[in-house]
């Protein structure tokens, strides 16, 4: 298991697009594992390369805790309808905010034995997967958040 460090706001590589993975190697199945005990640690949802320094086009998204997706150079093909909700971001620590966003997509990606494969997502997930494969092209979601950013914990309490 090894942890990497999440790159946070402000950081260079978090602006890059990332470059499209042509082969599995060792090192590219060791970033994924890296990526998924990442996300875990930090109780995140979703983890694209970058976040970690990689311009890669990788991203990993769990919204259940239970059965990791794991896309390689994916792309939306399809979306559909709107959802407005809080969104947050493990490179823009302790922050929320208001982001709308397609209620359905269809992506297609690859698996880590580099064969495609179609996801479609609703709701959460297809939050997740917006919100990641933005990552992969350098944009962050405080650039389509609606209204100022919250802090996180007030926002709890809020709902409370
Ligand atoms: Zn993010």
């Amino acid at each position: 298991m090894a942890i990497r460090n999440i790159r946070e706001i402000g950081e260079e590589v978090l602006g890059k697009k990332c470059k499209m993975v042509t082969e599995m190697t060792p090192r590219t199945r060791e970033l994924i594992e890296d990526m998924l005990d990442t996300m875990y640690e930090a109780n995140g949802v979703g983890l694209a390369a970058p976040q970690v320094g990689v311009l890669k086009r990788i991203v990993v998204i769990d919204t259940t805790g239970e059965d990791p997706y794991i896309l390689i150079n994916p792309r939306i093909v399809e979306s559909s309808g709107e959802q407005t909700g809080p969104e947050a971001c493990l490179s823009v620590p302790g922050k929320t905010g208001q982001v709308t966003r397609p209620n359905y997509v269809k992506a297609v990606a690859l698996d880590v034995n580099m064969k495609e494969f179609e996801l479609e997502a609703t709701e959460l997930m297809a939050r997740a997967v917006c919100h990641e494969l933005d990552h992969l092209d350098g944009h962050l979601y405080v650039e389509k958040v609606e209204g100022p950013l919250q802090d996180a914990a007030a926002e709890e309490e809020e709902e409370e």
